[in-house]
């Protein structure tokens, strides 16, 4: 037997119906808020990532799938999505007009790690990016677009966590003097932390080694050494989410594992996931669009885990409700034809119809409408045929009435007091 990769799991029914659930909620929020799709390759040229998460990250040290093609050339899967946002936002030439540009995007990610509950090696994110503009009004819009798709999908017991992490002008004198207290307690660093302190000390407050994370706690926080700019920034996106009634709460040492973050860094976590605690992250990234080669444009997003996301869905109830199907038992080869237009007439109208071409029993086909979910099933055999009528069997009350089998009307009839087709016909 061939199994899928470690780390990468397959979504069955009625999962699916969970994530159909999220997105759906997910698009119409953004259409609110007035964000469109982009849709991006899964793959990247290596150095698009590199050269904007970081080489000294978690993620491009150790978690990306980096291969050469058949050519040499070396590509990733892409392991996070602003990256690829800002690349196409650069090479469409997106960054015409002076409005804001607002983006999402759903599909999967991939990172080497060690797969556990919640952890997955391809796992999916929902993205939203918003280019070219500085406002701090922006930075709280998208923590509001972020908080109220949670927030419509009913998610409880979550935390939003705030920081700010400076800017060009305020942040190289903090990192220097983070360099150098950390040059004096070096020893206490775990090896990854030695390493990359003397290159990109900020890393330090990413590591997951309690050592580490002890050290941190007697070094200043770089949200104390905001420059003024900086500090009124972080002030003006506090004060809305104020206004707006948002808990938040401040974490000095919240840095998120990309390089690229400026400013405001936010994340949202739960305490019903256990380790695997965020279920979204964001943040400013106003100096990757020019590092990547394109204008000095500003800009901002997020990304939701979808696993995780879907995991506390099912803690709730079910959402989604369930769509009454139409069964039909043929009985006998010369009813299938008859029974076969009328589950096409009634699909076509927009309702959910079903049968078996397989010809079985009807105790067999019955047992197969009951698993189904069916809610009403007509049952069609020679006798039906040639009166031109069959009986309907309502399978919650156990009812039957005849109806016409000339065409779907009664049928119809018959499912429409219950819901709409879904077309909405
Ligand atoms: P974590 O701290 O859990 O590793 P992260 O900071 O690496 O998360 P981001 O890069 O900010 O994650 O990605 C945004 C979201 O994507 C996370 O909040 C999380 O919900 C989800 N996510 C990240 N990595 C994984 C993964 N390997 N499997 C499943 N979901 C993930
Ligand atoms: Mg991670």
């Amino acid at each position: 037997m061939i199994k899928a990769v470690r780390g990468m799991k397959d979504l069955l029914p009625p999962e699916t119906a969970r994530w159909h659930h999220i997105e759906t909620i997910a698009r119409a929020v953004f259409r609110c808020y007035g964000f469109q799709e982009i849709r991006l390759p899964l793959l990247e040229r290596t150095e698009l990532f590199t050269r904007s998460i970081g080489v000294n990250t978690d993620i491009v040290e150790k978690e990306m799938y980096t291969f050469p093609d058949r050519h040499g050339e070396s590509l990733t899967l892409r392991p996070e999505a602003t990256a690829s946002v800002v690349r196409a936002f650069i090479e469409n030439r997106l960054d015409q007009g002076a409005e804001v540009k607002k983006y999402f995007t759903m599909g999967p990610m991939f990172r080497y790690e060690r797969p556990q509950k919640g952890r997955y090696r391809q796992f999916h994110q929902i993205n939203a990016e918003a280019l070219g503009g500085d406002a701090p009004e922006l930075d709280a819009e998208m923590i509001l677009l972020l908080l109220e798709i949670l927030e419509r999908l009913q998610i409880k017991n979550l935390e939003l966590v705030f920081n700010s992490l400076g800017c060009s002008q305020c942040r190289p004198a903090y990192l220097l003097e983070l360099t150098a207290l950390f040059a004096r307690g070096l020893r206490d660093l775990c090896d990854d932390c030695q390493r990359r302190s003397a290159v990109n000390p900020l890393r330090v407050f990413d590591c997951k080694s309690k050592t580490c994370q002890e050290l941190l706690h007697q070094v200043p926080a770089l949200s104390d050494q905001l420059c003024d700019d900086c500090q009124r920034h972080e002030q003006r996106v506090l004060e809305l989410l104020d206004r707006f009634g948002v808990p938040y709460r401040k974490n000095p040492r919240l840095v998120r594992g990309l390089d690229y973050y400026t400013r405001t860094a936010f994340e949202v976590i739960t305490t019903e996931l256990g380790a695997q605690d965020a279920v979204a992250g964001g943040g400013r990234y106003n100096g990757l669009i020019r590092e990547l080669g394109g204008p000095d444009h500003p800009a901002i997003g997020f990304a939701i885990g979808e696993e995780r996301l879907a995991a506390l869905l099912s803690q709730q109830q079910d959402p989604i409700p369930a769509r009454p199907l139409l069964f039909i038992a043929v009985l006998g080869r010369t009813a299938l034809d008859l029974a076969f237009d009328l589950v096409q007439a009634v699909r076509r109208q927009g309702y959910v119809a079903d049968m078996d071409f397989a010809d079985r029993s009807l105790k067999a086909q019955m047992t197969m409408a009951n698993r189904r979910g069916a809610s009403q099933v007509l049952i069609v055999g020679d006798k039906e045929l040639a009166a031109r009528q069959a009986p309907l069997k309502n399978m919650q009350s156990g009812q039957q009435q005849m109806v016409s089998i000339e065409g779907p009307s009664e049928i119809l009839a018959a499912l429409g007091s219950e819901t709409e087709g879904v077309y909405g016909v």
